[in-house]
């Protein structure tokens, strides 16, 4: 058997791969290069986002029988195709979780604070005399949408640096956000209530361009939006006419409609927005726990058949 890892996992969980499967043949691919020829013949495939999965190629693999890619989001994976041609998906939910509410927790606070420009001020020689006054975020109003892993922890951490937290997830019971101390409101609520609001969801049909001209508009102009979902999820262009006419006080982003960055992408003329080059999960942590807990699926899956974490997930929001 043929097992081919993404170069992104980490070296000791495919040391483990190997070591536990010691009669599959275990290679690495460059998710961004011309794949081998042997590609085609493999039984199992570990993957990341930067790596699409389509009905053409799964056409091509007849041999594919399970496929995870170590991350939470999965919307670079046809999970119909697989399912027709009898690939096994999984997926590794937890493990990006504390690095993407780091990079969260950081955006609130640089959205509010700017630490950065006042770095380059002292640098260039200035004090805090040419500063405006900053506001701390204590008791101001951040907008979830999205209450899942991600979603909830961004709340538990935001209050205790005192933001009040209002949720927008229509398929999370009403009371389990109460008992986070949390209010839950609808879409147009939380858009006009939010000093910050952040985005948690995954990509849907639903969630597709959710933040767009419209949207946009029922935000008030002293508000930030920050968006370390999925590009997708926010319509480029409208975001951009709103932080150029100031309709919005800011943003920052980690995810982008087309990645990496493009050249030619006048979102980096804007000063006040904040970018990440999709670095949310970016870290040592992530990254190896990630790796392993992919790995170990696969290990599972190839000596007893369990899948921990299959894919399409069970939820309502899926269905929908
Ligand atoms: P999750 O599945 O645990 O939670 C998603 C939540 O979104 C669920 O509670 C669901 O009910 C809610 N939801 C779905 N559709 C909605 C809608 N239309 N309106 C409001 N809420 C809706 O996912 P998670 O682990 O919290 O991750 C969220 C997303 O973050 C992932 O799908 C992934 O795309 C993204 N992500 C990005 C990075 C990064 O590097 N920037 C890393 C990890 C995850």
């Amino acid at each position: 058997m043929i097992f081919y890892v993404s170069k992104e996992y980490s070296p000791s969980s495919v040391g483990l791969l190997k070591s536990s499967l010691p009669d599959a043949q275990i290679k690495i691919f460059h998710p961004k290069e011309a794949l081998p020829d042997d590609f085609k013949d493999s039984s199992g495939l570990l993957i990341r986002s930067s790596f699409t999965v389509h009905n053409a190629l799964l056409k091509e693999m007849s041999k594919l029988k399970w496929l995870v890619t170590s991350t939470s989001g999965f919307d670079h994976i046809d999970l119909k195709a697989c399912s027709n041609y009898g690939v096994q998906v999984s997926y590794t939910p937890e493990g990006n979780v504390q690095s993407v509410v780091e990079l969260t927790t950081y955006f609130i606070l640089e959205l509010q604070h700017q630490f950065a420009h006042q770095q380059n001020m002292l640098k260039n020689f200035q004090w805090k005399d040419q500063l405006n006054k900053s506001h701390e975020v204590k008791e101001k109003t951040l907008g979830i949408i999205g209450f899942g892993r991600i979603g909830r922890e961004v709340c538990r951490v935001s209050q205790a640096i005192g933001l009040n937290v209002i949720v927008c997830d229509p398929y999370v019971d009403p009371i389990l956000i109460e008992e986070r101390n949390a209010e839950s409101v609808g879409l147009s609520e939380i858009l006009r209530m939010s000093d910050f609001l952040t985005l948690h969801v995954p990509l849907t049909n639903k969630t597709r361009g959710m933040i767009n001209e419209k949207t946009l508009e029922l935000m008030q102009s002293s508000s930030f939006l920050i968006n370390t979902s999925r590009g997708n999820v926010v319509k480029e262009v409208a975001l951009i006419e709103a932080l150029k006419n100031k309709t919005i006080a800011g943003a920052a982003l980690d995810v982008f409609s087309s990645e990496p960055l493009p050249r030619e992408s006048s979102l980096r003329d804007l000063d006040n927005l904040i970018m990440t080059p999709h670095s949310g999960a970016y870290t040592q942590e992530a990254f190896e726990r990630v790796s392993r807990q992919a790995v170990e699926q696969t290990i599972a899956y190839f000596s007893e058949g369990k899948n921990a974490a299959p894919l399409p997930p069970n939820a309502s929001w899926y269905e929908d």
